[in-house]
């Protein structure tokens, strides 16, 4: 899936997006959450980067930010080489297009006043010229490209099972054929055997479509599927980010390490030792100095609490932050 010439679509440098926190009678600013916390990172033309962590670790924020959803608190996003982290909304019309975002509650994103045909053109109108004709023509064909009937554009979303209402917000989100697509979570309000069927979808249209992922999710397994590299984050930080086969068979970050000695094993000779992770993640309105997984982390040790470890290259696109490699 990945691009030959590692062409280089989205890339992200130091990164943050810190929400205020207002305190008192005069609703003062008295702290910062630092839901991101310098990000740098790109994501090749064609390629699907899984981002995965715990709940609150930042990874939603990271998405909408790199939509422009959310103003970046600093840095810097380049899309297609263009910088957008300062675009005014006029100046990002196009970029729009071009970029989507699939949610995890299908229920919550659908208007329910609108068929799905309604919902399905909506952009084509807000952000196309197209004629009545040429617009319903497009509905038709997506609708049958994820699995749908044409006929199923007259029924409204509650008519459907959660599986085909994720189907029908991936409709909407291609139907203005962007190049690169935020996936948040889109399977896990899904029960495990339409997770699959989805996910297969999405690797398809991805083919058929030249599209780029980047692809959101708590769950390891979920991200396994469907990912070329995959970066795990922690505390608004990218703990360690490689190419897939490298996260699941040689992590380096003793939270990456962590995260997968909680995936069962299909191969009982490979089961690997269970790393009971103590203690609850840490606010990230205080998080702890130095290596914010310090405070959880087995393998710790002094020069931790001091000295926050930058992300550092250890061959093959394999990168980690941790005092243990250099
Ligand atoms: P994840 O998607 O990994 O669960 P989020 O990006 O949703 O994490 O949240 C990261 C942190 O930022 C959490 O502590 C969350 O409470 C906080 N947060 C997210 N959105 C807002 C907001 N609009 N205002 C204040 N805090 C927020
Ligand atoms: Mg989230």
């Amino acid at each position: 899936m990945q691009g030959t010439e590692q062409d280089v679509i989205l890339q992200l440098a130091n990164v943050k997006k810190y929400f205020p926190i207002k305190g008192g009678i005069l609703k003062h600013t008295i702290g910062h959450v630092k839901a991101v916390d310098d990000i740098s990172l790109h994501v090749f033309r064609g390629e699907t980067l899984g981002i995965v962590g715990e709940s609150g670790s930042g990874k939603s924020t990271l998405g909408r930010v790199i939509l422009r959803l959310l103003d970046p608190t600093e840095g810097e996003i380049y899309f297609e080489k263009q910088n957008i982290s300062n675009l005014t909304n006029r100046r990002l019309r196009a970029t729009r297009r071009d970029m989507q975002i699939i949610f995890q509650d299908p229920f919550a994103s659908l208007n329910s006043k609108m068929n799905v045909g309604e919902l399905i053109e909506e952009p084509l109108i807000v952000q196309t010229k197209l004629s009545k004709k040429e617009r319903t023509a497009k509905v038709t064909s997506l609708l049958e490209k994820v699995g749908l009937r044409s006929s199923d554009r007259l029924k409204y979303p509650h008519e459907f099972s959660g599986g085909q209402r994720q189907r029908i917000s991936i409709a909407r989100a291609l139907v203005l054929n962007p190049k690169f697509v935020v996936c948040d979570e889109p399977v896990s309000a899904l029960d495990v055997s339409i997770q699959a069927q989805v996910l297969n979808l999405m690797a398809d249209l991805q083919d058929e479509l030249q599209l780029t992922y980047l692809f959101i999710s708590h769950d390891l397994s979920v991200v396994k599927h469907i990912s070329d590299r995959v970066a795990v984050m922690y505390l608004g930080r990218i703990a360690e980010i490689a190419p897939k086969h490298a996260i699941y068979h040689e992590p380096l970050h003793p939270y990456t390490q962590a995260l997968l000695s909680a995936v069962p094993a299909v191969d009982k000779k490979k089961a690997r030792e269970k790393i009971i992770l103590t203690g609850d993640l840490p606010s990230p309105s205080n998080p702890p100095s130095g290596c914010p997984f310090r405070t959880r982390c087995p393998k710790v040790h002094d020069v931790c609490s001091q000295v926050r470890p930058e992300l550092t290259d250890q061959g093959n696109g394999h990168f980690v932050a941790c005092h243990l490699y250099k």
